[in-house]
């Protein structure tokens, strides 16, 4: 039996936070955090490969092109989509992927989806004259349709796939970027744009023992259907005597729970934290939907998802959706006239219960079996992880051949056999980790993967060590010619909605060069004084919530239960995670003003 968290007069405060408090307790143990790190652990460096492209040998290339950019997910594409636009001819995308589409190239896991609505997540809509055939999409025609926005603007020819960029460094006397690979390549260029993503780099846990395990095992963003049979829609088809074990109930983990639950003998979900699992409700695409659209209505959708999501007042919620409802209602809990700060923090606890408190009931009307529903609980506050929402998964655990193990300290280890949980050995064929990416809080210089040398040979990784330095998240001075796409964690703003951000990046990207063209400028670079005031505003808008945060289930939006280690410069324009019509209007107007105040302009006779 549980305690009960509301009393016969109401919602007890004090009884649900000690139950949040020990739910958290449970979870924050030592070790939490370690992961081996695949970027040069080469016991497990077979988890990098890609499965999906064979590798072809090529010559190294030796060339000089106006704009490399390093990424070709939805951010590189845009960025270049945006460059062929303000006329650039030469782009080079470099990524280690066999192909376009970034993270949905690398994550084609058995019911990979989209949790955010297509009409807005899915770029370029109206330029393609496309609609996606269901109001979330699947990974494969979100991937189809970014190779075609590539195919579109001429991105695929001249890119560089299967390949790392191992150096960039830039070249006083040329004014260029030089740019080395690990195949070899030494490529210049004038434009350097890091689209990089944040879930580019794979997280795999440290799980003692794990090398000891003599099954097979993949991470989600390396699925092997060579092991599993069937595909990304497709029934998997080879798992019939097999017993797997999933690790990691996030995003990832619950949309492959449904394939795998339907073709394994046995499917072991080891769950840490319970994911706050709101509903989904995906359908195809209504066929008058696009008949009723008028131009420019996927910005306005895009607009009117966000103004809901940051509270602002919207005549109607087009999206209509757990994002628009749950998120942003405890996102943005209206403070009552005359209230005390401590009136209103109370009042935003409450209606986070009343959230969670659903989706703790919606397990129970889900779940048949009261001890398996009971750990599927999440008992946390909203906000204190990324919420997920799916209508297959939860029932898919009621499958007699389905055992959820309930791990809130972690896996203890993994024997030869299988992990390991409470001095338990589930005996198993396969592991399959879903256990993420170095997402948000790993810094660029971190997750970029190649050393950045900048004026007077200092790295991008020197210069950040204390935290980002830039002029809208987006340049660094020492860094000249060099865009950074904006992201979270890196002084721009946090979307629920990736795309948003990313169009907006590549307008800037795109409209700024295009200006450096029309005033024939060679180099640019940062002034200090405009580096150093919008880094201010960044720290000055930074709003220390440690002290709440510090109750909440640790997460990777948290520092894994260390809130306290938030660096403000690695903030956001505007408090919390940042004010995005207000980053936007910087940005348009900055462009607007058509001067690129705050940049040092170099025009260079001698530079061809
Ligand atoms: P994730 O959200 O980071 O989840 C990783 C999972 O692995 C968590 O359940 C975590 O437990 C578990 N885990 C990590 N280390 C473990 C250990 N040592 N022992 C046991 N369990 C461990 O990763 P993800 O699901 O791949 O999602 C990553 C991000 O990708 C998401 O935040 C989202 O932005 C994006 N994504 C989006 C969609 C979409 O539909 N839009 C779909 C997939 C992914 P804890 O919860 O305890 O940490």
């Amino acid at each position: 039996m549980t305690e009960p968290h509301s009393t016969a007069a109401g919602y007890n405060p004090q009884v649900v936070r000690a139950k949040y408090l020990a739910e958290r307790d449970k979870r924050l143990v030592p070790h939490r955090a370690d992961i081996r790190d695949l970027r040069t652990d080469e016991q497990f460096a077979r988890y990098r490969a890609d499965p999906f492209t064979p590798l072809i040998e090529r010559d190294p290339v030796a060339d000089a092109v106006e704009v490399v950019i390093v990424g070709g997910g939805i951010a590189g594409i845009l960025a270049g989509a945006s460059l062929r636009k303000a006329g650039v001819e030469r782009i080079r995308i470099i990524d280690q992927a066999g192909g376009i589409g970034g993270t949905w190239y690398w994550n084609r896991y058995p019911g990979v989806m989209c949790d955010v609505e297509s009409y807005i997540y899915l770029p370029m809509l109206e330029e393609l004259d496309f609609i996606p055939t269901n109001r979330y999409a699947y990974g494969e025609e979100i991937l189809h349709h970014l190779e075609a926005v590539a195919d579109r603007f001429d991105l695929v020819d001249d890119a560089l796939f299967h390949t790392g960029v191992a150096v960039a460094e830039w070249k006083e006397d040329s004014g260029r970027w030089r740019i080395g690979t690990d195949r070899g390549d030494e490529v210049t260029c004038r434009w350097y744009v890091l689209a990089v993503g944040i879930l580019n780099l794979m997280k795999l846990p440290a799980v003692p023992g794990m090398e000891d395990f003599a099954g097979h095992s993949f991470h989600t963003a390396r699925w092997d259907y060579g092991y599993t049979g069937g595909g990304p829609g497709e029934p998997l088809t080879n798992l019939a005597d097999k017993s797997v074990a999933l690790m990691g109930t996030g995003a990832s983990g619950i949309q492959c729970v449904p394939p795998l639950a339907a073709a394994a003998k046995e499917l072991f979900v080891f769950q840490r934290t319970p994911s706050a699992i709101g509903e989904r409700g995906n359908r195809a695409t209504d066929p008058d939907f696009a008949r009723r659209l008028e131009p420019g209505w996927q910005r306005a959708r895009m607009d009117n998802f966000q103004g809901i999501i940051m509270g602002r007042p919207e005549e109607n919620d087009l999206v209509d959706d757990g994002w628009t409802h749950d998120y942003a209602r405890t996102r943005n809990v209206p403070r009552g006239e005359g209230m005390t700060t401590e009136e209103y923090l109370r009042s935003a606890e409450e209606v986070d219960y009343q959230v969670m408190e659903a989706h703790r009931h919606r397990v129970e009307e889900l779940v048949a079996d009261l001890a398996t529903a009971e750990v599927l609980k999440p008992y946390y506050r909203y906000l204190c992880k990324r919420p997920c929402f799916h209508d297959e998964y939860l029932p898919a655990l009621n499958s007699p051949t389905v055992t959820v193990v309930d791990c809130p300290g972690g896996i203890e280890r993994i024997a030869e056999r299988g992990p390991v949980v409470d001095g338990h050995q589930y005996d198993v064929d396969c592991i399959v980790y879903a256990t993420g990416f170095e997402a948000e809080v790993t810094p660029l210089f971190r997750r970029v993967g190649h050393e950045i040398i900048g004026r007077g040979g200092v790295t991008l990784a020197a210069k950040w060590a204390d935290g980002a330095a830039s002029l809208f998240g987006m340049t660094s001075r020492g860094f000249p010619n060099m865009f950074v796409m904006p992201a979270p964690g890196q002084q721009a703003v946090v979307t629920v909605n990736y795309t948003q951000l990313a169009v907006l990046g590549a307008e800037f990207v795109g409209a700024t060069v295009g200006q450096l063209g029309q005033k024939g400028v060679d180099v640019f670079d940062v002034s200090a004084e405009a580096e150093d005031s919008w880094t201010q505003e960044i720290v000055d808008s930074f709003v220390d919530a440690s002290s709440i945060m510090s109750a909440c289930t640790p997460s990777r939006l948290n520092f894994e239960g260390h809130p306290e280690e938030m660096n403000p410069r690695n903030g956001n324009l505007g408090r919390g995670l940042g004010d995005w019509f207000a980053y936007r209007e910087r940005l348009e107007r900055w462009l607007e003003a058509g001067n690129l105040e705050g940049l040092e302009l170099e025009v260079r006779p001698s530079v061809p």
